[in-house]
């Protein structure tokens, strides 16, 4: 008989997230898989569960350690995989496991809970019946812009993971290649600073001007409205298009301008004197 591989979600914030059901999967056990022992160590310190079983699996060992937990499996070990918060195999570590032991035939059991991507999703007052999740935005300009465009015409809620560091550019490129839709950025969820912040992506923008907040984030957009997209898809990022999108929100010149600057780059006054012609000071 081999053993069984259970995938354990695990909180993204609050330690009350976790669920009765992976407290005693966890206690059970023979071998706990954690992407960072010693932040799971917290975790089960919570639980009172003890350390001893243990051991590291992440993505810089992925490849050599698969092997050696499937022997385990094999052998008729419980195994259970937990990541650092959330839920194994969903930007994290698990996926190559879940595929090796399938290739083995030894049964792997999802234990559901916490992801940042559905707490995001239901919360986020965009619609949920059809959803796209991306993962992390590639980081370089060329790849996320090319990823976008491709995205451009989904009708689905779009999901990413996003870096506070990046998110200022991320916006840039979605209202870019997808246009001023329906955004949110969810933040911190489940913890102390909790933030769901929502509108257009222009009026996101504007929010960011005094700096981009901290903590962990999820960046929803909305589906690209009935027959809309290809135009946007076909254009590169343009500071005189972002001063007319904003300056249509209804924004002031000398607020536009600033936004325009921080996004673009380009010098505040240069960026006031882009569509002269629209909008008010
Ligand atoms: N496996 C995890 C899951 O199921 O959600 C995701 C792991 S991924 C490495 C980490 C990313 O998830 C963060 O950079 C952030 O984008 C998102 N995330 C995790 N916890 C979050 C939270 N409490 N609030 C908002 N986003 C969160």
């Amino acid at each position: 008989m081999t053993g069984t591989l259970y995938l354990c979600a695990t909180p993204i914030g609050n330690l009350e997230d976790v669920t009765r059901r992976v407290g005693r999967i966890l206690a059970e056990a023979d071998l706990i898989c954690a992407e960072d022992t010693r932040q799971s160590a917290k975790l089960l310190d919570y639980l009172g569960i003890g350390r001893r079983r243990l051991i590291g699996y992440h993505q810089h060992n992925e490849a050599t350690r698969t092997p050696r937990v499937i022997e385990e499996l094999l052998a008729g070990k419980t195994v259970a995989v937990i990541s650092d918060a959330g839920t194994p195999g969903i930007s994290d570590p698990g996926e190559a496991l879940v595929r090796a032991a399938i290739d083995q035939g030894i049964p792997v059991v999802p234990v559901p809970g916490p992801s940042a991507v559905v707490a995001a999703l239901c919360a986020s007052g965009l619609p949920t019946t059809r959803f796209t999740f991306c993962g992390f935005l590639p980081r370089h300009g060329k790849d996320r812009r090319a990823l976008l465009q491709e995205l451009a015409h989904r009708p689905d809620t779009l999901i990413f993971y996003e870096a506070p560091h990046r998110l200022v550019e991320s916006l840039r490129d979605l209202l870019t290649e997808l246009g001023d839709r329906r955004a949110v950025i969810a933040r911190e969820i489940s913890k102390v600073y909790e933030e769901f912040r929502r509108g257009t992506i222009s009026q996101l923008m504007e929010s960011l001007v005094e700096g981009a907040p901290l903590g962990e984030i999820v960046l929803l957009v909305a589906g690209a409205p009935p027959g809309s997209g290809q135009e946007r898809a076909e254009m590169g990022f343009d500071p005189t298009e972002l001063m007319e999108a904003l300056l249509e929100q209804g924004l002031g010149r000398r607020v536009a301008a600033l936004i325009v600057a921080r996004f673009s780059g380009m010098g505040r006054n240069e960026a006031y004197q882009l569509g002269l012609d629209k909008g008010k000071d």
